[in-house]
């Protein structure tokens, strides 16, 4: 074929794709053949780490089963290369830049998204879902649509919130909610297992058994898992008329491209997910090798289940494809990552694969002939060039369509500013890590810091857990001078100044971190509580104020508009704070514990009773707990009750000496 033929091919077939209007009205079978939907999407999983898709080492006989009685992709094309992005483009059907979903946690789904949980809900199915990582928690808006959801709202023991669950404990709660569904009512249920990401150590017998590949293990013990569900449905007599879909969020790179872990690039590695369904409908045994995307998954459910589309999807039922049949026009597949902008101020990627090739736009750009090339090991940009500039303006088109031009910035402040905060000490001594152009450094040429620099945080994080605050604070300042625009890092080294008592150095870096990314509350909010710590009251207002502006209605804004006003001694106020902050996250055990002590203090003991008696059915530091409900009776003179609750908290942590001087105090 020559190149001009090519090109026009590839130009093509991309007019043909962006937005595809979905007109099927009402288009409904008879007797509806799907008559459950099942979604399992497995965190951080390679196609080719599962037997199915070819890899001889891998244990993974659910997965090999059920692409053996269904259709296997053999090409399909995650988003982006993180959580939250790629599961909001499984469950909308639009490329997640048009919802501005571009990172983890800190991009919500918005509401006015229309999830498959919401369709399908509407359509009188029950919805369950069930989680393994908080980034796809009800604050990030993935629990739309789902009657049922199991997130991250119980109390962890210790004080940290808790961030992920093992794959045994989601399971555990979708199959319990499966056997609370009516037979009559058909099931929307998902799945969500974590389990894969970093760091590898998978619960027995896999962690033992895959020591030499623990990525292995983690792949295999998912594969049991979803094993587990399969068979309840089985029990239940659903799983004949169930469609299940397994797919990944992303990949994992394993060192590929100097990268262990993803987020960054959108090589192969990360970007090709594997993508099985099984049920009517899915031709048996059937490979498709030609390219589909995960933004398929919503238009193709709807229409398995003759639900008429009302949204304009980025993505077209597979329907055909699933029933053994060829499309005439293969869509190109879009896939960005604005993470390595958002967290280290370098350039952020974005690719389209088309025809065979893949263009990746970054400041160095690459073309590879991906069908011949699929480890993406020889850059053809150069070679290619006529081709190469016209994929990078229809990938930077496809963007720009999807956002209006509204790219997400990490600002950036001056040179300046950096210089006049260093001579402050407040950063690291080199240079900042600027080459010109304002997309900023090209991630290809940082990965090899990124590494470093990763394996410095990890120290860190582990010396700071580990009370060593010398010993991260040093690591924390190596690796501000790795990248000082890392606005996340600058708030680590300063809440570590702040452990050390070190306060105007940590205020130092709360500052730096809210120079670098003015849109994050975070920083604020840091310096507002230290201030508030030191008797500043004044300033700590106006930070808490700008974190207000920033984030208003948050749990954190709530939960420091609280400590100010205890503060400024009117509790009454702080009291109301307390509650607004228990509103929005009622896991979190601060507020409710600042809640306690403000309540004793106005004399509202049924309102410190109450939260003392949730703190404690959430296993929340017990003994200290029955220390607190002691002490409330004792004030409201139920002598005998409060004697009761001192033994039990003797009993619970023998010595504790506050429980037997109130207990001696009692005779
Ligand atoms: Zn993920």
């Amino acid at each position: 074929m020559s190149r001009r033929l090519r090109a026009l091919l590839v130009l093509g077939t991309m007019s043909a794709i962006a937005v595809v209007m979905w007109m099927t009205v009402g288009r409904r079978p008879a007797e509806p053949p799907v008559r459950h939907v099942i979604l399992f999407t497995l965190d951080t999983t390679r196609a080719d780490r599962i037997g199915a898709y070819g890899a001889s080492a891998a244990r993974t006989p659910t997965l090999d089963a059920l692409a053996a009685r269904g259709v296997r992709f053999d090409d399909a094309q995650t988003s982006a290369p993180i959580t939250g992005p790629a599961h909001a483009a499984i469950f909308t059907g639009v490329y997640p830049a048009r919802y501005g979903v571009r990172d983890n946690a800190t991009t919500p789904l918005p509401e006015r998204a229309t999830t498959m949980a919401e369709r399908l809900s509407e359509a009188g199915f029950a919805t369950g879902g069930f989680i393994g990582a908080f980034v796809l928690d009800r604050a990030f808006g993935f629990a739309q649509g789902f009657a049922a959801f199991s997130g991250f709202d119980t109390v962890d023991s210790g004080s940290e919130a808790n961030a992920e669950r093992v794959g045994a404990a989601v399971v555990a709660d979708a199959i319990r909610w499966i056997d609370t569904v009516p037979r009559a009512q058909p099931l929307f249920l998902w799945v969500h297992l974590y389990d894969p990401h970093a760091p590898y150590s998978a619960p027995a017998p896999f962690g033992a058994e895959f020591a030499a590949n623990p990525y292995d293990g983690e792949v295999a013990y998912v594969d049991q898992q979803i094993g587990r569900v399969l068979d309840a449905l089985r029990l239940r007599g659903s799983l004949e008329d169930s469609l299940v879909i397994v797919v990944a969020d992303h990949g994992e790179s394993l060192g590929e491209h100097g990268e262990d872990e993803h987020g960054v690039f959108l090589y192969e590695s990360v970007i090709r997910v594997p993508l099985i369904v099984a049920g009517p409908q899915a031709r048996r045994g059937h490979v498709v090798t030609e390219q589909v995307r995960t933004v398929d998954l919503m238009p193709t459910v709807l229409d398995l289940l003759g639900l008429a589309a009302t949204a304009e999807f980025d993505g077209e039922s597979l329907r055909s494809v699933l029933n053994g049949g060829r499309r005439r026009v293969v869509p190109p597949a879009y896939a960005e990552s604005y993470y390595p902008k958002l967290h280290y101020g370098w350039s952020e990627l974005r690719a389209l694969r088309a025809d065979g090739w893949k263009i990746i736009d970054a400041p160095t750009p690459e073309l590879f002939a991906i069908g011949k090339d699929p480890g993406e090991t020889t850059n053809l940009f150069q070679a290619q060039r006529a081709l190469g500039d016209r994929m990078v303006a229809e990938v930077v088109r496809l963007e720009q369509s999807f956002t209006g031009g509204r790219a997400p910035e990490a600002a950036a402040p001056s040179r300046e500013t950096l210089e006049r905060l260093r001579s402050l000490g407040y950063v690291g001594t080199s240079a900042p890590t600027v080459t010109g152009g304002d997309r900023g450094p090209d991630p290809k040429d940082r990965i090899e810091e990124r590494r470093t620099f990763k394996q410095l945080m990890t120290e860190a994080i582990d010396d700071l857990r580990g009370n060593r605050l010398d010993d991260a604070v040093r690591k924390l300042r190596d690796l501000v001078r790795i990248n000082d625009r890392a606005y996340d890092l600058h708030q680590l080294l300063g809440e570590a100044y702040q452990r050390q008592g070190r306060m105007r150095d940590a205020l130092g870096e709360f500052e730096m971190a809210a120079l670098l990314n003015p849109a994050v509350a975070a920083p604020h909010l840091s310096a507002a509580e230290l201030l508030l710590a030191s008797g500043d009251i004044d300033a700590a207002r106006s930070r808490l104020e700008t974190a207000a502006t920033l984030d208003p209605g948050s749990f954190d804004v709530a939960l420091v508009t609280g400590l100010l006003l205890e503060a400024e001694r009117r509790p009454a106020e702080a009291a109301d704070a307390y509650a607004r902050a228990i509103a929005v996250n009622p896991a979190n055990p601060r507020p409710r514990m600042r809640l306690i002590g403000v309540a004793s203090e106005l004399k509202r003991f049924d309102v410190a009773e109450r939260e003392a008696r949730t703190l404690l059915d959430r296993d929340y530091r017990p003994s200290r707990m029955h220390l607190t409900l002691g002490g409330l009776a004792q004030l409201q003179g139920r002598t005998a009750e409060a004697a009761q609750h001192y033994r039990e908290a003797l009993r619970l942590e023998p010595g504790l000496a506050m429980a037997e001087q109130a207990l001696r105090q009692l005779r």
